[in-house]
């Protein structure tokens, strides 16, 4: 920790681009700094509480999309084996979750107040009324896997190889000298 000095934004927290969520986690983290920097009496002690309230609120946004990272990361280096292997329960209702948040606009709401940084997916899918729907859907639905519908890396990039060696070789027409 510095005293003295004030990050936002990726400088403090940088999180997938995909999850579509840096500018709000920089925003927030700016409104913090705003509100409190007039009152604040010295930079050390001022540091201090912006870093706890960091680990409060941002670092639970931060640990999400690692864990999330991780998934898809090892999802993608050998879905075969991702799917070959019988998913857990707990696996198998949080996959469940986008499938039935489609379906059902209880889900759908709490999806979106994770989705939008207003609750933890822990807050927003914990809640009783979400785990009953959960449940109703899962027996409407028996027979649903989580399953992963892409290739292997591999077997992507074996797939590229073929494709450009036998693409025809892109020219310029326009600009080839007269034979
Ligand atoms: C491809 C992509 C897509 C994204 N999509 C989304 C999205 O849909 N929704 C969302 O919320 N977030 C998205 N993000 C994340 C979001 O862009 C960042 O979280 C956000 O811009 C962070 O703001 P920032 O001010 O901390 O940093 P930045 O926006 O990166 O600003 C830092 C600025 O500092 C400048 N700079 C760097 N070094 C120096 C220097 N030495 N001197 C002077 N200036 C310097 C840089 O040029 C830059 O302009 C996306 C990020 C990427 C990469």
């Amino acid at each position: 920790m510095v005293t003295g000095l004030v990050g936002v934004g990726d400088s403090v927290a940088y999180t997938n681009p995909t999850m579509g969520q840096g500018v709000a986690m920089a925003l927030w983290a700016a409104r913090w700094v705003a509100r409190h920097a007039g009152a604040a009496t010295d930079p050390a002690s001022f540091a201090a509480e912006y870093h706890r309230w960091l680990a409060r609120a941002l670092r639970p946004w931060f640990d999400a999309q690692v864990a999330a990272d991780r998934a898809n990361a090892a999802q993608l280096a050998d879905p075969a084996r991702a799917s070959a292997e019988p998913p857990t329960a707990a696996a198998r209702e949080r996959a469940a979750l986008s499938a039935c948040a489609h379906d059902d606009p209880t889900v759908m709401r709490a999806r979106a107040k994770a989705r939008h940084l207003v609750l933890t997916a822990d807050q927003a899918y914990g809640t009783q009324e979400v785990r009953a729907r959960l449940a109703h859907w899962l027996d409407a639905h028996p027979d649903f896997t989580p399953a992963y519908d892409g290739p292997a890396r591999a077997e992507w990039e074996s797939a590229l190889g073929h494709a450009s060696e036998s693409a025809p070789e892109h020219t310029n027409s326009a600009a080839r000298t007269p034979e």
